[in-house]
C-alpha cells in the first residue's frame, strides 16, 4: 500500500481497485498459457445473402473455454490479449484454426476471420495466412479479413501496404464495425474494402428512429457507389430485415439467422433459412 501521504488523503486503491487489478494480472497470465493449453473455441456465425439467404460465409468469433470460469466472450480479453504481445499467438491460432475448420466444411462457404489492428502491427499476417492456406489446402478466395478502421490510426502508410498484400493474395477485406469509430469516412479514400460491414448499433435503431433509416441508406448507397458490398450485422428482427432488403444491402447477419455456433450445421442452412425469415414478401421501407 502506499505510504507516507498525509491524513485524509482518500486512498482509492484500496480494496476494490486492488482486487480489481489482481484479478486482471491473473487473466493475463492464464491468457498466457491458454493457446498451448487448447482453451479457445472458434464459434461461427453465419453471413446470408440479402436477396436469396443462402449462406455464404461464416464468420469465426473466438470464445475462451476458461477451466474454472466457463465460456467467456472476446470483449473479456481480447483487449488485455491486444495490450501485450499475446494477441499474436492467439491471431495466429485463429488463422489456423479457421483455415482448418473452413477446407472440411461440407459447402465451399467462405471463412471470415477477426484481426486486430495490433496484430497487423506485431505480426506478418500476411506470410501466416499464406502457410495456413498452403497447409489446409484452402482456396485463399474463400478467405476473408476484418479489421475495424482504427488499423489507420496509428501507421496508415503501414496498414495499406499489409491489406495490399492480402489483396494481392487473393482474399477479401471487410471493414468491421463501420460508423464507430472516428472520421470513417477519411479512411475510405486509403484502401477500397471488399465490403463495409455496418455496425449493429445502426440495426438496433431500424425502423424506430427515422434519422437512422437515413443514415443506413446513405452508407449503403455510398458503399454501393464506391464499389463496395454491404453486410448488416446484428439483424434481429423482421422488421430489420424487411427494412435493409429494401434498402438493398446485400448481406446480413444476426440472430434472426443464426447465432455464434461451435459447429456449422448443414440443417440451419439454406434450405432452412428459404423458410423462414427470408421467405416474407420484400416490405418497401419507408421514404
Ligand atoms: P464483431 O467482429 O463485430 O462480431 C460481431 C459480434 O456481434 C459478435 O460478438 C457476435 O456474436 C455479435 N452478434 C452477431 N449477431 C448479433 C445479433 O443479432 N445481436 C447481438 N446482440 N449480437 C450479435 P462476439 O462474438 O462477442 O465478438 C465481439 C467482438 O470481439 C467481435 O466483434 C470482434 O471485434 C472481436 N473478436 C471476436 N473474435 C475475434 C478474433 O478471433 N480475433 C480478434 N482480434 N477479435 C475477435
Ligand atoms: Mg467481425
Ligand atoms: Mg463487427
Ligand atoms: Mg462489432
Amino acid at each position: 500500500s502506499v505510504k507516507g501521504e498525509g491524513r485524509g488523503t482518500v486512498r482509492f486503491f484500496e480494496p476494490a481497485m486492488e482486487a480489481q487489478l489482481q484479478a486482471r494480472r491473473q487473466l493475463e497470465s492464464e491468457l498466457a498459457l491458454a493457446v498451448a493449453r487448447g482453451e479457445f473455441r472458434l464459434h461461427y456465425q453465419p453471413i446470408v445473402n440479402g436477396r436469396t439467404g443462402e449462406i455464404e460465409t461464416f464468420e469465426a468469433l473466438i470464445r475462451w473455454q476458461h477451466p474454472v470460469r466457463g465460456l467467456i466472450g472476446p470483449a473479456e480479453f481480447i483487449p488485455l490479449a491486444e495490450q501485450s504481445d499475446l494477441i499474436v499467438g492467439l491471431g495466429q491460432w485463429v488463422i489456423e484454426t479457421a483455415c482448418a475448420d473452413a477446407a472440411r466444411w461440407p459447402r465451399p462457404w467462405r471463412v471470415s476471420i477477426n484481426v486486430s489492428p495490433s496484430q497487423l502491427r506485431l505480426s506478418d499476417v500476411p506470410a501466416a495466412v499464406a502457410a495456413a492456406l498452403e497447409r489446409h489446402e484452402l482456396d485463399p478466395a474463400r478467405m476473408v479479413v476484418e479489421i475495424t478502421e482504427s488499423v489507420f490510426i496509428q501507421d496508415a502508410d503501414a496498414a495499406v501496404v499489409v491489406l495490399n498484400r492480402l489483396r494481392a493474395m487473393g482474399l477479401r477485406l471487410a471493414l468491421d464495425d463501420f460508423g464507430t469509430g472516428y472520421s470513417s469516412l477519411s479512411y475510405l479514400q486509403l484502401f477500397k474494402f471488399d465490403k463495409l460491414k455496418i455496425d449493429r448499433t445502426f440495426v438496433r435503431r431500424l425502423g424506430e428512429n427515422s434519422d437512422t433509416l437515413t443514415i443506413v441508406r446513405a452508407i449503403v448507397n455510398l458503399a454501393h457507389n464506391l464499389g463496395m458490398h454491404v453486410t448488416a450485422e446484428g439483424v434481429e428482427t423482421a422488421g430489420q430485415l424487411a427494412i435493409l432488403r429494401a434498402l438493398e444491402c446485400d448481406q446480413m447477419q444476426g440472430y434472426l439467422f443464426g447465432r455464434p455456433a461451435p459447429e456449422v450445421r448443414i440443417a440451419e442452412t439454406d434450405a432452412a433459412l428459404m423458410r423462414g425469415p427470408l421467405a416474407a414478401p420484400l416490405v418497401r421501407a419507408a421514404a
